[in-house]
């Protein structure tokens, strides 16, 4: 008889509670492949899309949501080398994490600096290398310089707030209470504003010495796309990183001229195809985890039979930092 375990499986697309916890068949490594005991799943605002049917790829029915984790490895497939058994990873697949054990290629795992906690770990890849890239690699932030966070509590905002510092960038902050703008300031944020201030924009340009800011992430969208043109300095970049809001947002190119202001796009999946850029990060990122000059901002954790109320939670604005499931809890 083959071995089952617990995993949430999703048959039909919808609201977070389309997800089942079911029994199913535990997974066994193919060749190249290892397989992890899951210790900890970081739930992203893409898994919840995803799960909608709203994400950027579509997805296919049924499935184990779950793109980002942490864990043990259990066993190794053939020819797979370089790996131990019992050494934590963290790993990053399109899906199949929410689950007792979850099995990837071996080429895809990501080394977790011995001062991190399963949890730590699996609140790291996503959020850590979105926001690099969106400082740096795209960004080109520099030293002194200053950048707008929105959603500033939540998992991209706690890790941008912190790189951002680390980068020696002055920060501010947006969020939708004066909790989550409590945290932003406690992981350095300079100048915290409620993201429902009726003069946000204002003070937000005022912040920054009056012209604006040079580099905005990006994240809400909708109409909110527009105030962040609004607040963006001459010559400024904004990274368009999110859809938070769901909302469609209109764009006149004849605006971006007069100001000679850049729009980019940023998406993590397909920047991870850039070898170099994501070496680069890789470095970076490693010094400033492993010194613990940056510590991943674990947020509510939760059992998986709870996953539900997870992503509902995520999707209502109630967390802070990265939600975590921890399937053996
Ligand atoms: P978060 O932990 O930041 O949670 C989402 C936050 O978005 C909420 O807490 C809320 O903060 C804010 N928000 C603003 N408007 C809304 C709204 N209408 N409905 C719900 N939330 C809203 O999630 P993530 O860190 O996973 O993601 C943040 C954003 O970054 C998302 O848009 C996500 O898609 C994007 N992202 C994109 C990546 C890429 O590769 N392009 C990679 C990683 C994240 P508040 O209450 O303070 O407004």
């Amino acid at each position: 008889m083959s071995e089952s375990m617990k995993a949430i499986r999703v048959e039909r697309l919808g609201p977070p509670d389309v997800m089942e916890l079911q029994d199913v068949p535990a997974p066994t490594p193919g060749p190249g492949e290892v397989r992890i005991e899951v210790e900890a799943v970081g739930i992203n605002f893409a898994d919840v899309l995803s799960v909608a049917g709203e994400y950027l790829t579509r997805t296919r029915v049924p499935y184990t949501p779950g793109m980002e984790f942490a864990g043990i490895v259990e066993s190794l497939g053939e020819g797979v080398t370089g790996v131990q058994v019992g050494q934590r990873v963290a790993a990053l697949g399109g899906s199949g994490a929410l689950a007792r054990y979850s099995v990837v290629n071996a080429a895809g795992l990501i080394p977790v600096p011995e001062n991190l906690s399963g949890a730590q770990a699996a609140a790291f890849p996503v959020s850590y290398f979105t926001a690099y890239h969106g400082l740096k690699t795209l960004g080109r932030g520099v030293e002194g310089e200053w950048v707008l966070v929105q959603a500033a509590a939540g998992a991209l905002g706690t890790a941008s707030i912190q790189l951002a510092k680390a980068m020696g960038m002055h920060v501010i902050a947006l969020a939708s209470t004066e909790e989550k703008l409590a945290l932003a300031r406690d992981l350095g944020a300079d100048v915290t504003i409620l993201q429902d201030d009726p003069d946000r924009v204002q003070k937000v340009r005022d912040a920054a010495g009056g012209k604006g800011v040079p580099l905005i992430l990006e994240v809400v969208g909708g109409k909110r796309f527009q105030e962040s043109l609004d607040m963006a300095a001459p010559q400024g970049r904004i990274i368009v990183i999110g859809n938070a809001s769901r909302e469609q947002a209109n764009l006149r190119p004849v605006e971006l001229m007069k100001r000679n202001l850049t729009v980019t796009g940023l998406w993590l999946t397909s920047l991870m195809n850039d070898r170099a850029a994501t070496m680069q990060a890789a470095q970076a990122l490693a010094g400033l985890v492993g010194s613990g000059k940056v510590t991943p901002q674990v947020g509510p954790t939760y059992a998986l039979a709870d996953s539900a109320r997870a992503f509902q939670d995520l999707l209502d604005r109630k967390t802070t930092g990265k939600v975590i499931i921890e399937p053996a809890r």
